[in-house]
Formats: C-alpha cells, sequence, structure tokens
C-alpha cells in the first residue's frame, strides 16, 4: 500500500476551535504519525505538502439510498405517502445500467463532498448492479437490501417473511467483506410500516447471529407511525423495544415523532438515531428532538437519505441544514453546537457502525481523512474561524483532497481514480433515456 507524508497540516481541534500544524504521516491505510515537522528519505513515501489548510477526519453518512441519485429532481413537493408510491415506481423503470451508474454518481458526490463512509440502503432492484459500483467507487460502505414484507403502498416490493431471509443470507453470503477492508453488509428492514414484527425479529436474530448492524427507519411518517400504534398498541420506537430490536448495533434513520419517554428506550439500550433533515423538511416528514436525545446522552448521527428525498450528498450542508433548524425549533442557540456537530459527522457515526479506529484523526486510525481549501474564496475569510466557517458559511465544495483507507481519492477537487467527466456525460445519456420513459409513464 502507498505511503504519504502529508506537510503543514493545520488539524482542527474540535474541543479547542482552532487549528495544530503538524505532519501526518500514513502507511498501509493507517495514521502512523502525527507530529511537527516529520521527516522521511524513504523514497517510496509521496510528500504533499499541505501548505496550512485545514485538515479533519472525513465525514460518515449513516443514512442513504444511493440508488436513488438518478431520481433527484423528479419527485419535488410531494408528501412522505405520495412520494413512496411514486419513489417506488420511478425505481421500477430503471435498467441495470442505470442502476450501476446512479450509485456510482452517488458514491462519487458522497466522495467529493468528503463522506468516506457511507451506510447504504440498497434495493433488491439490481442490487448487484449497485455493489459493483460502490467497489468501483473506492468509498468505504455498509450495505443492507431493504427489506420489506408487508405493502406499504401500491408500489412496494413486497416478498414473504421466508423469501425476506433468504434474501438477507443471500446479501450477507456474497456480499459481507466484498471488498477488502472497505465494503461490508448490514441487514436493513425499511421500517415498521412496511415490516412485519416476525420479519424484524428474525433479522434482529439473524443481524445478531452474525454480528452485523442493524439499519432500518423509524418513525418517519406522522401518519405511518400513527398506524403502528393502531397495529401494535405502541408507538414506533416503543414496538421496537419491546420486540428486541433496539441496542448499540441498530441505527434508526430520522426518528421524528417519538414521545419523550421512548427516548429513554433508545438511551437505555444504546440505539443510535440518524438526523436527516434535509428529508424531514423537504418532504415534510417533521422535526426530530435532536437536542432532546443529545442531552440525554443519545449517540445521534448525521445522513443524506436518498437524493430523491433530499436532493443533497453534500455531508456539511446537511449537518448546517441540521443545526439550524434545531436552534431555531428549540429556541436554543447551543442546540447541536459546532462540536457536537462536527462529532456527529465524523466519530458518533463511526461508532454506530461498529468501527473502533474511525472518524478521528489519530494515531491507529483509519486514514480517512479530508483538506479544506477556504484560501482563494473571499467569501470564506477567516482562518482564525475556519473551523466555525467551513461549517455554517462553506459546503462540501471547500474540500479539495479526500484520503480514503490510506489511499489518495480526491487531489485538487478532482477524482483521481475515475474520469469524472466521462462518467457525466454517461449518465447524462442515460437520464436523457430515463426522462422519457419516466415523462410517457
Ligand atoms: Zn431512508
Amino acid at each position: 500500500m502507498e505511503k504519504f507524508l502529508l506537510k503543514n497540516c493545520d488539524i482542527a481541534d474540535f474541543n479547542t476551535l482552532s487549528c495544530n500544524r503538524n505532519d501526518i504521516y500514513i502507511e498501509n491505510g493507517f495514521i502512523k504519525k502525527i507530529a511537527p515537522s516529520i521527516l522521511s528519505s524513504d523514497l517510496d513515501v509521496t510528500v504533499i505538502d499541505v501548505n496550512g489548510k485545514m485538515v479533519m477526519p472525513s465525514f460518515v453518512d449513516c443514512h442513504s439510498h444511493l440508488l436513488q441519485t438518478f431520481l433527484k429532481g423528479y419527485l419535488d413537493d410531494y408528501p412522505i405517502t405520495d412520494w413512496l408510491v411514486r419513489m417506488f415506481y420511478a425505481e421500477s423503470l430503471f435498467t441495470e445500467e442505470d442502476c450501476y451508474y446512479s450509485v456510482l454518481a452517488g458514491s462519487l458526490s458522497a466522495l467529493r463532498f468528503g463522506t468516506t463512509t457511507i451506510n447504504d440502503m440498497a434495493m433488491n432492484t439490481y442490487f448487484d448492479a449497485g455493489m459493483q459500483a460502490l467497489k468501483d467507487s473506492g468509498i468505504r460502505a455498509v450495505v443492507g437490501m431493504g427489506l420489506t414484507d408487508i405493502s406499504e403502498s401500491i408500489n412496494t416490493p413486497v416478498h414473504s417473511t421466508d423469501e425476506n431471509l433468504t434474501l438477507a443470507k443471500k446479501v450477507y453470503d456474497t456480499y459481507h467483506n466484498f471488498a477488502p477492508d472497505k465494503i461490508t453488509t448490514c441487514v436493513a428492514p425499511l421500517g415498521l410500516p412496511s415490516c412485519s414484527d416476525e420479519l424484524m425479529q428474525r433479522l434482529k436474530t439473524f443481524a445478531n447471529e452474525r454480528g452485523l448492524i442493524f439499519h432500518t427507519h423509524l418513525a418517519e411518517g406522522k401518519k405511518e407511525t400513527h398506524g403502528i400504534k393502531k397495529r401494535t398498541g405502541y408507538m414506533e420506537a416503543e414496538a421496537l423495544y419491546h420486540l428486541g430490536i433496539l441496542d448499540e448495533h441498530t441505527l434508526l434513520a430520522h426518528s421524528i415523532w417519538l414521545e419523550d419517554y421512548e427516548l429513554d428506550f433508545i438511551k437505555q439500550t444504546n440505539a443510535t438515531p440518524v438526523h436527516c433533515p434535509s428529508t424531514n423538511m423537504k418532504i415534510s416528514d417533521g422535526i426530530p428532538k435532536i437536542q432532546q436525545m443529545l442531552d440525554r446522552g443519545i449517540n445521534v448521527c448525521m445522513g443524506c437519505d436518498g437524493e430523491a428525498s433530499s436532493s443533497n450528498r453534500d455531508l456539511v450542508r446537511e449537518a448546517r441544514a441540521g443545526a439550524y433548524l434545531q436552534k431555531g425549533h428549540t429556541l436554543n442557540p447551543k442546540a447541536m453546537d459546532l462540536k457536537t456537530t462536527y462529532c456527529m459527522m465524523t466519530e458518533n457515526g463511526a461508532k454506530a457502525l461498529g468501527f473502533k479506529n474511525l472518524g478521528r484523526l489519530k494515531v491507529g486510525y483509519l486514514a480517512d481523512l479530508i483538506v479544506v481549501d477556504m484560501g482563494n474564496d473571499i467569501s470564506l475569510i477567516n482562518r482564525q474561524t475556519r473551523i466555525s466557517n467551513f461549517l455554517y458559511a462553506a459546503s462540501g465544495q471547500a474540500i479539495d483532497t479526500v484520503f480514503v483507507n490510506g489511499s489518495l481519492v480526491i487531489k485538487d477537487k478532482k477524482n483521481v481514480l475515475i474520469n469524472e467527466q466521462e462518467l457525466l456525460e454517461k449518465c447524462e445519456e442515460l437520464l436523457y433515456k430515463y426522462d422519457k420513459k419516466i415523462k410517457k409513464s
């Protein structure tokens, strides 16, 4: 594996909100040394002078549907119930090639914006093509197939409970550790509104037996959450608690319609809610009690969700939206403060996905990091307040260098592994055909 020496890094310290000048030495995918003026006479080491730009751990996006990347712009301004019907139909029109390029385009956008680890909920639709795209992109990913045995909408692709278990097993057998050190699998039922209690419990047992992450939606729609109350007698998080689903390996996307007492179930079991503010706002899901969760010491992380609902793959913009929403909604300017928000974008997500050495710039940690260039933009002055300005004033566009697993993936804002111009042209060609298809139907 390659060796890199990054000289003159201004490493962001989220505790003091200041930067410390150091060099970083990377070898075999890990951060081996952080110190002032590291010297190397090893000819195999690639030396990059970062020249005083800000360096920080890269981001962990804990809830995505990369397959939906091609649907950006087709499903605007629908509430969740209508949106679901239309989204599943729109996805059913994809060809295998559409699926491959949709996932690839989403993965490369994530990398471009500094997300190097993504927790993706795929669908059975050409699942293999999506996995190949993830592998080809070079991103680190935890992937599960969205499973469902109750038809939540007329177009939901439903299978029997037994068939869902077979699919979960197939995903695990075929793709667990698909790309060495990069791609692994999880179990991903869509959520209680489209999964029977039996399916949820059997999938949880399946995940526990193999030490897998359990990734699902929780209490996203108000109407859907009340439907669960009617069906089970419980609110949705309460129902998951009684089914034995909640524990430290469980990620709960959205987590909006929760009663205060349900937050205690989440805290008690160490489950992790995922804040997805763009989707929550755009398809009018509602506003989750994120600050109340944080006040209770719950591990909360961030997710951009699918672009069919959020239209966004940039975790910086996502986190800013989430923080502003919490501050405004709670009338508390300290809600999702700067340090907390950066932790939600990095180490909280890494922890939720079971990584013990990811999400921080520290010796012995995986070398997943970003270099932020705000020096050439008059709108992003000043250097002394860069940590604040990156989150509150800039976007992922300010990132110019990205390392994943000790490999250089983005340099000078361009992907060094894939010709993005050719990819873009290919995607536009496919989308031109797709557009005709969806408008005709
Ligand atoms: Zn989702």
